[in-house]
C-alpha cells in the first residue's frame, strides 16, 4: 500500500499533512522519498535546534542509548541530574521537573502554581490568567488554558479556573486580577501558534508588577520560544524579568521528546513525592541530547541567531508583496499578499519547507543554518511570495 493511503487507513485523522514523504536529513537539508532536496526553515516546528542528524547530537544520543536508556524515575541517572544543574545555572531557576512534551510542561506549571496558591494563599485562589490568542497545549487542561474559543468546543467539560486577558493590554490583566482570586498568570512572550505575535516590554514588565501586587506567580510558556530560538537562551531574558515558573519543550532536546518545568525560588519545594510524576520524563537518552544542545547554545551561537534573523528580515523587507514581519530571532511570521497556504505550497515545490501560523507564513529554521543555505532559501521563498 502506498504511504499516503496507508497513513489514511491506519492513522487517526488528526493531521492535515503536506503531500510529501521525508526520508533523510542532514543539518538544514531534508530529502524526500523521491530524492527531492528541501532547505528546512521549519525544524519540525522549532524542535530540531541544530537541524537533522547533527553530528555531536547523534554521538551524544547514540553513546547514551548504547549505555543506559530508560530506567524510570525510581533510580538516579547522570544525564538527568547534569541537565537539571545546567538549566538552573543558566537561568537562575532553582529546580526542574522533566516530562515529555510542551503540554505536560504546562500541566506541571499549572499544578505547581495551584499547589503554591493553596499553601500560601489558602483555598479558592486557583484561578490562572492566560492571554487571548495564546496556545498552551492539547490536553483538556492546557486546552482550557489556551485563550482561543475554537479550542473550547467538543471536548468539554474543560478544566475550570482559567480567565483570559488581552495581550499587550495591562488594564485587562488588572481587571481580571482584581475580580478573581488568582494563583498565577501564564503567557508566551511571542505567541507562536497565535500568529507569531510578540508581547511588548511595557506589558511584560507591567504584568510582573501586577503579579507582585496581587501575590500571583508569573509563568512563562517557553515551549516554542525557548532554547535559543529568539536569540536569548530563554525569551523572558529579553525583558529583564525573573519568572516564577518557566515551561519549555520543543527545541530542548534537539529532536527527542523532552519537556521541562523550571521552578523559581517561591515554588522550588512545592512538589513533593507523589504530588506529580512521569514514567518517561527525564529519560537519559533525551537528557543526553539536551545536554549536547544546551552546551552549544553559547553567546556566539545566540548572536548567530540574531544575525540570521536580521538577514531574513532585511531580505523580506525588500519584498513588495510582504505586508508585515513579526516575531523575534528565528521565530518569524510573514504576512503576505497571497494566502499563506499558497506561499507554503509554492515554496515547497521550489524546495523550501516553511509552515503557517494563523494567516502568516512562519519561519523556524535550525539555529545554525549556514548562511549560504539561508540565502538560497530566501531567494526561493521570495519567488514564492512574489509570483
Ligand atoms: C507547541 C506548544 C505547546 C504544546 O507542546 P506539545 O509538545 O505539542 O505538547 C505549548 N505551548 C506552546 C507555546 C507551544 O508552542
Amino acid at each position: 500500500m502506498a504511504i499516503f493511503e496507508k497513513d489514511k487507513e491506519y492513522i487517526a485523522g488528526t493531521y492535515a499533512r503536506f503531500p510529501v514523504e521525508l526520508s533523510e536529513g542532514n543539518g538544514s537539508l531534508i530529502y524526500g522519498e523521491d530524492e527531492k532536496e528541501y532547505i528546512d526553515l521549519a525544524s519540525g516546528i522549532a524542535v530540531n535546534t541544530f537541524g537533522m542528524a547533527d553530528d555531536e547530537w547523534v554521538e551524544a544520543v547514540t553513546v547514551q542509548a548504547s549505555m543506559l536508556g530508560h530506567t524510570s524515575n525510581l533510580y538516579y541517572t547522570k544525564p538527568c541530574a547534569d541537565l537539571a544543574q545546567m538549566l538552573c545555572e543558566r537561568t537562575g531557576m532553582k529546580k526542574v521537573f522533566f516530562g515529555n512534551s510542551g503540554a505536560e510542561a504546562n500541566e506541571c506549571a499549572i499544578k505547581a502554581a495551584r499547589l503554591w496558591a493553596l499553601k500560601n494563599k489558602g483555598e479558592g485562589n486557583s484561578t490562572i490568567i492566560t492571554l487571548k490568542n495564546s496556545f498552551h497545549g492539547r490536553t483538556i487542561t492546557t486546552l482550557a488554558a489556551t485563550g482561543q474559543d475554537n479550542f473550547h468546543t467538543d471536548f468539554g467539560p474543560f478544566t475550570p479556573g482559567f480567565v483570559y486577558a488581552e495581550a499587550n493590554n495591562l488594564e485587562s490583566v488588572k481587571e481580571l486580577a482584581e475580580s478573581n482570586n488568582c494563583a498565577a498568570i501564564m503567557m508566551e512572550t511571542v505567541q507562536g501558534e497565535g500568529g507569531v505575535l510578540p508581547l511588548t516590554e511595557e506589558f511584560v514588565k507591567g504584568v510582573c508588577e501586577i503579579a507582585k501586587e496581587k501575590n500571583m506567580l508569573v509563568i512563562i510558556d517557553e515551549v516554542q520560544t525557548g532554547n535559543g530560538r529568539t536569540g536569548k537562551l530563554y525569551s523572558y531574558m529579553h525583558y529583564g524579568i525573573t519568572p516564577d515558573i518557566v515551561s519549555t519543550a520543543k527545541g530542548l532536546a534537539g529532536g527527542l521528546p523532552l519537556g521541562c518545568t523550571m521552578l523559581g525560588e517561591k515554588v522550588k519545594d512545592i512538589l513533593t513525592p507523589g504530588s506529580h510524576g512521569s514514567t518517561f520524563g527525564g529519560n537519559p537518552i533525551c537528557c543526553a541530547g539536551a545536554i549536547s544542545i544546551l552546551s552549544r547554545l553559547d553567546d556566539e551561537m545566540l548572536d548567530g541567531v540574531t544575525k540570521r534573523s536580521e538577514y531574513i528580515i532585511s531580505r523580506l523587507s525588500e519584498c513588495k508583496k510582504v505586508k508585515s514581519i513579526s516575531g523575534k530571532g528565528l521565530m518569524l511570521g510573514i504576512e503576505c499578499e497571497k494566502p499563506a497556504k499558497e506561499v507554503i505550497a509554492s515554496a515547497m515545490e521550489k524546495g523550501v519547507l516553511v509552515i503557517s501560523a494563523k494567516t502568516k507564513v512562519r519561519l523556524l529554521p535550525p539555529l545554525n543554518i549556514p548562511f549560504e543555505l539561508l540565502e538560497m532559501a530566501m531567494d526561493k521563498l521570495i519567488e514564492a511570495i512574489e509570483e
